[in-house]
Order: structure tokens, then sequence, then C-alpha cells
């Protein structure tokens, strides 16, 4: 009835001058820029009836009570990368707050189902490392004697940089009980890459995020002199590298959103006047199916076997982390793609690369679905991170229907 998306960029255009530098956007999770945002947003609830408080994890929760207390979810996260972008997380928040508005607005203040805002806590892990911390501990995966230790480049520890805004790590498993009553979650996130773009489209349907396989591999040839050691008697520990380096490639590409990569490399010992006796690497794959995705990683693996052996070199993998794919729910998916064209003409689907606090909910069981808007030059983590206006306009009304129809879906199950 009341919704207002130019309302909402006027928002995000303030948040943006309060929390950015010349360097870009500086709301980094637990830190006082961070705070001051989420003070701010507090200013922007204005005399709206609702109840909200931070959860055991730091999770700000701003809610407004229906009928029934069974409850729509809606959401995003206020912190950012330091030099990052104004839109990345900060856009779910504030197009949540219009859209719990307009609920607010037509219904009186009592909506049919309870209407749930969070703010999720330290989404990007720019600080310690961690990413979806907030929303792992409301999901109940929580690594939390992993993370208590970690520290940033300060030395400060993550558990002591928790406890200076109010939140006890040990607590962390406390959260789990904002999942009472929760029936559906949704999130409006920015693409962060260029596929809407290349499409020419402003909105696609988020069918969920990718699993991730992400191993480090060593390849152990030889070290010897650059000048003493003919060509045919060297185990270049490099060259087995750059061969699993082009392969990667084709690998992924057999699949059609698939990705792999190898992100980082180091030669010992690193001279100029030596072999490279050993090389130590990184591979990151991704797909949305599981099957693929071990697929992707066997034949990694095999090509890494076939290339040492060629060079005379031993190989050794070991994983550094993984996470599963995990689908968003299909009835909202469906509900997702017709809020989509109804609002632009057309739906994509699409996968999701990166992560969100999406796949933490989603992971708890909680019907989830995500929605995207195009990012120009496919661009975020970045003080040029942009996106059309009527763009928005479109993604925060979009949104808003698909939060409608997500009502009716609860209501009707
Ligand atoms: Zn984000």
């Amino acid at each position: 009835m009341s919704l207002n998306p130019q309302r909402t960029i006027a928002e995000l255009k303030e948040l943006r001058k309060l929390t950015e530098d010349a360097n870009g956007a500086q709301r980094v999770a637990w830190t006082d820029i961070w705070l001051r945002a989420r003070e701010w947003f507090v200013s922007k609830l204005g005399d709206l009836p609702v109840e909200r408080h931070l959860d055991a994890a730091g999770n700000h929760w701003v809610t407004l009570a229906g009928e029934s207390p069974r409850a729509l979810l809606l959401g995003g996260h206020l912190d950012s990368v330091p030099n990052g972008g104004w839109l990345d997380g900060c856009l779910g928040v504030m197009a949540s707050l219009e859209i719990l508005r307009r609920f607010a607005a037509q219904y009186n203040n009592r909506p049919p189902i309870t209407i749930r805002l969070v703010d999720f806590a330290d989404e990007e892990g720019a600080r310690f490392g961690r990413s979806l911390l907030g929303s792992s501990a409301f999901g109940g995966t929580a690594s939390i004697e992993a993370d208590r230790k970690r520290a940033d480049k300060d030395g400060i520890l993550l558990e002591d940089a928790l406890r200076l805004c109010g939140v006890e790590i040990d607590d962390f498993p406390k959260a789990t009980v904002e999942q009472r009553n929760a029936a559906a979650y949704l999130e409006l996130h920015i693409e962060q890459g260029p596929v809407l773009e290349s499409k020419g489209l402003t909105l696609g349907v988020v069918t969920g995020t990718k699993g991730v396989e992400r191993h480090a591999i060593t390849f152990q040839g030889q070290e010897a002199h650059s000048g003493s050691t003919p060509m045919n008697a060297r185990r270049d520990a490099l060259a087995a590298a750059a061969k699993l380096a082009l392969e990667i490639r084709p690998i992924a590409r057999k699949h059609p959103d698939a990705v792999c990569t190898m992100g980082s490399l180091k030669t010992f010992p690193g001279i100029v006047t030596a072999v490279v006796g050993r090389c130590e690497t990184t591979l990151d794959q991704r797909d949305l199916n599981a099957a693929v995705l071990a697929e992707m990683y066997q034949a990694a693996r095999a090509a890494s076997e076939r290339y040492a052996a060629e060079e005379g070199c031993a190989v050794e993998w070991s994983r550094i982390w993984n996470i599963e794919p995990i689908p968003f729910h299909p009835n909202l998916i469906d509900l997702c793609g017709q809020a989509v064209r109804e609002t632009t003409g057309t739906s994509l689907r699409l996968p999701s690369g990166p992560l969100h606090d999406a796949a933490e909910v989603a992971r708890a069981g909680i019907p989830t679905v995500m929605m995207f808007v195009q990012s120009l030059r496919g661009i975020s983590h970045n003080k040029i991170e942009d996106t059309r206006e009527e763009h928005l306009e479109a993604a925060i009304a979009a949104l808003d229907r698909l939060a409608s129809k997500t009502v009716e879906w609860i209501e009707q199950k």
C-alpha cells in the first residue's frame, strides 16, 4: 500500500554517507562504524510497533507481531568488507524494512502472520576470516571452538571483540531459539557477478548456493641448480602445478555453472637460479550439484597425479574447507519467479557462487529463497560496487510481491 522504494534508496545513500571514507564502506562487523550503522538503523524504525533485540550471536531482530505467531523472515547484513560497497548486505536489510513498513500500514499494524526482519551479524567474516558467523549460530552450525581464538591483524581475539559488543561466544547455541515459528526466509542481494548484466536482465531467482570444495595441493619435486641441471633431468614442481592450473578450466567447462580456481601458488626455494622443488597451490571448486562437485574434485585429483608423474614429482592434497550445495525451496523459487516476472517481464534462474546468510537459514530447514538484482560491471566488495536506481526500485517492488505471495503460501500450509 505504502511501499516506497525511493525511500529505501535515500536511506541506503544516507547509510553510505555515514559509514564510508575515501576508500569505500567501512562497516566491518564488531567495529565502532558497524555499531554506528546499527544505531542508525534503529533510528529508522521510527514509531513502528515492533519488538527488537539482539540474539545470543548479535543478530538484530525486529518483529512486527501478526495474528499468527508463524513468521515470515526477511533480512540481510549491515556489515561490509573493508573498502566495500554501498549495497552488499544492506540492500537486503533496508528493503526488508520497507516491506515491514508496508505490512504494518496495510494491516493496521497487525498482519495475518508475524513479520520479522533480521540483520545478521558478521556475514562477511572480514576481520576474523569467519564468514556467516551470526547466521551459522542462528542455524545451529556455529564452530565455536575453532572460531574463538581467531585473531584479527592486530592480534585481538574474536571472542574478545565480540565481548566488547556484548556477545559471548559460548552463548551462540542460544541463538537457535530464533528459529521458532520461522516459516520462510527471503533475502534480496546484489548479484556480485556479471550474469544478469550480460543478459540484460534486472532481477534473477536464486536456486541455491553452490557447494564448495577447497583444497591445498602441494607438488614435491627436486630443487636443483638452474644452470647445471639438464632439462630432461628435472623434477620441476612448478611445471606439474602449471599443467594442473590449465587443466582445471576444461574440468569446470564441462558443466554449465561450475567454477574452478587456483587462487594461490608459492614456489620454493623461489629464486631465479633454482628449479622449483616444492610448489604449494590451492584449488577452489564450486557447483550447485553435489555429484558434479564430486566429479570435478576427482577429475582434478586424477589430473594432478598424472601431471606429477609426468614431471617426476609427488603430489599431496589436504582439504582446507568444504560445504555441500544448498538448494533453496522449490515452492519459494516458483513464487520468486512469479514475482520477478510480474515486475520485470522475464525471470531467470541462477545459482549463487558466493555463500550468503540464506544458505545457513536454508540449512536449518527453513524454506528459503534469494533474489538477485543486477550488479553493474559485476563488481562488489569494492567502492565502485553499484546498481542502477531503477533496478533497485524494481528489486524492492519484486521482493514486496514475493513477501505477499509467501505470506499467502504460509497461511495455506
Ligand atoms: Zn553480502
